[in-house]
């Protein structure tokens, strides 16, 4: 039997109770390590960082929070070898893929570092002036911001294992909140990893950082009044935690990413042989083979004026063609696999919804699997679809395929464009491609109360974009409707999630005090 990934809580190492379920991997079919956090005292893990890691952190400043972070970011970077080897053997993802995740999460871990040292040795912060609450201004009103007194539990998706906990962690930490993560069972061996160097560098105080690795039983019903949650992966188990007993009679604020159905929009005035066209093209099949589609800002649905559809069509595919899918030890392979059988399964079935009311474009052929079996490897080829009514078609606005697929839809003119856009019912981002400042400014205004995120390339900065799919800590990532209604990063906004606002009406040279002990909140940019 593999080695059990112990779970650190209550400020010491711990196994779960019995086999524990076995991690694949999802390439070669082999088991690599186990987990279990069956058994566990949650109750008395999640006490421990209550009374000990967060009072230990809230008895430092911004700055000493910051410089800790920054700390952590260098123990990452000296095990980054370490890290890609696993993220390798357990996600099956190659070498640039890998760097989404693991330099993803060092570098915005690297970005609140410097952020929070801004912030100085405050302990708290003010949120604007103080106004008059009568006319004579003997008695007024102020905002200010304290950090939250319970734990942040984080609940994370199977697709980055080391950025889903970073860029959570890094605010919070930042704030002064104790975190607790349980990552998604498939891939939990890298969190767990970069979890054990951190504890074993001793960067953080006891409590301050704790990991339930597998499933365990009771994660929300040992929650407290002032604990936060912060969830990703499907919108079935955010309801079911929002949904709580618990979480219900507590209020306990709960942050959810959930499922988007991203679009790329290509603007009327980008004609096939434009560099507009060229770089929808472009981005279009990188977020489709990135991480093998498994990202939750990656697009599913490429909107295209309708006498361009054939044509945008063909150029996807024939992009799509030249991607060599198979194991990532091959240097010849540009995208890996999926991380597990599980997902594979779950990849075929929403193919096959899909295929209901659309047709298959192009999906390549299994037999070109490079040094992958296709009856043991969770590979798939990429998959592009196509519809000829996107006001007929409903699966292809609502079924989010975890994978390497995407759908071609044809639109009429600008506002049917931005309508379909809105099909998504809340979506993390849309990308614009275009030339045209009018028209692009007209679709922002038009998409942005369903989106979290708009992503503008004009042929200006075809080079210099950060990408689509890429979620920046300068920009709010999160969605509304079905994409969870969260926000996440954002630069120091972030801390407002862990912070509590409180409204102090009193005395102008009271909360002068209170502002000049403070560091400026202003809606907390970076
Ligand atoms: P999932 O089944 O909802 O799992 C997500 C996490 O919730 C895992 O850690 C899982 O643990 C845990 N979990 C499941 N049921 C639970 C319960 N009853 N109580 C407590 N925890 C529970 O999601 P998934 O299918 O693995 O993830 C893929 C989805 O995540 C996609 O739909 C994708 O769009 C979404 N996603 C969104 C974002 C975003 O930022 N918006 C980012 C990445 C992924 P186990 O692994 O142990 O089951």
């Amino acid at each position: 039997m593999t080695r059990l990934l112990d779970n650190h809580l209550a400020g010491r190492w711990q196994a779960g109770s019995g086999a524990g379920v076995p991690l694949f991997d999802p390439v070669l079919g082999t088991e690599l390590v186990r987990v279990s956090g069956a058994g566990l005292d949650l109750a008395e893990g999640y006490a421990f960082a209550r009374t000990r890691g967060g009072p230990a952190l809230r008895a430092l400043g911004y700055a000493e929070r910051s410089a800790q972070l920054a700390r952590i970011a260098e123990v990452l970077q000296g095990r980054r070898d370490a890290y890609y080897d696993i993220a390798l053997q357990n996600s099956g993802t190659t070498r640039n893929d890998s760097a989404v995740d693991i330099d993803g999460a060092i570098y915005t871990l690297g970005q609140y570092a410097r952020w929070g040292a801004k912030l100085g040795a405050a302990r708290w912060l003010a949120d604007g002036e103080p106004v008059k609450l009568g006319k004579d201004g003997s008695f007024q009103s102020g905002h200010i911001l304290v950090p939250q007194r319970g734990i942040a539990l984080f609940i994370n998706a199977f697709n980055f294992p080391a950025w889903g906990l970073w860029e959570k962690a890094a605010p919070a930490l930042l704030s002064g909140v104790p975190v607790v993560v349980k990552p998604a069972t498939a891939t939990a061996w890298l969190t767990q990893q970069m979890v054990a160097d951190v504890i074993e560098a001793g960067v953080l105080p006891p409590g301050a950082l704790s990991i339930v690795c597998g499933r365990s039983d009771g994660l929300i019903e040992a929650l407290e009044p002032f604990d936060l949650v912060s969830f990703t992966g499907s919108a079935d188990t955010a309801r079911a935690i929002c949904a709580h007993d618990n979480v219900l009679r507590y209020s306990i604020r709960v942050n959810a990413e959930t499922d988007s159905l991203n679009s790329a929009l290509l603007g009327p005035d980008a004609t096939p042989g434009s560099d507009a066209f060229s770089l929808m093209v472009k981005e279009v099949v990188r977020e489709m083979t990135v991480k093998s589609g498994q990202k939750c800002t990656a697009i599913r649905r490429v909107l295209v004026p309708q006498a361009h559809a054939a044509a945008a069509t063909e150029a996807i595919a024939a992009a799509l063609a030249a991607v060599k899918v198979g194991n990532p030890r091959n240097e010849s392979v540009r995208m890996g696999a999926l991380a597990s059988r599980a997902q594979l399964a779950a990849v075929r079935e929403g193919l096959a919804a899909l295929g209901r009311e659309a047709q298959l474009a192009w999906a390549g052929n299994e037999a070109d699997l490079v040094d992958a079996d296709p009856k043991v490897a969770a590979c798939v080829m990429p998959h592009l679809l196509k519809v000829d009514d996107g006001d007929a078609a409903k699966l292809v606005h609502d079924v989010e395929v975890f994978g390497p697929a995407a759908t071609v839809v044809p639109y009429r003119d600008a506002d049917h464009a931005c309508a379909l856009a809105r099909r998504g019912f809340g979506s993390l981002v849309a990308s614009v491609f275009s030339d045209d400042v009018d028209f692009i400014a007209r679709a922002a205004t038009e998409m942005a109360h369903a989106h979290g995120r708009l992503h503008v390339i004009t042929p200006a900065v075809g080079k210099t974009h950060t990408g689509h799919g890429n979620v920046m800590p300068m920009s709010l990532h999160g969605g509304p409707g079905r994409a969870g209604g969260g926000e996440e990063l954002g630069g120091l906004r972030a801390l407002g999630f862990y912070h509590q606002r409180s409204a102090v009406q009193a005395p102008p040279e009271v909360l002068a005090k209170l502002v000049e002990g403070a560091a400026p909140w202003q809606g907390g940019a970076g």
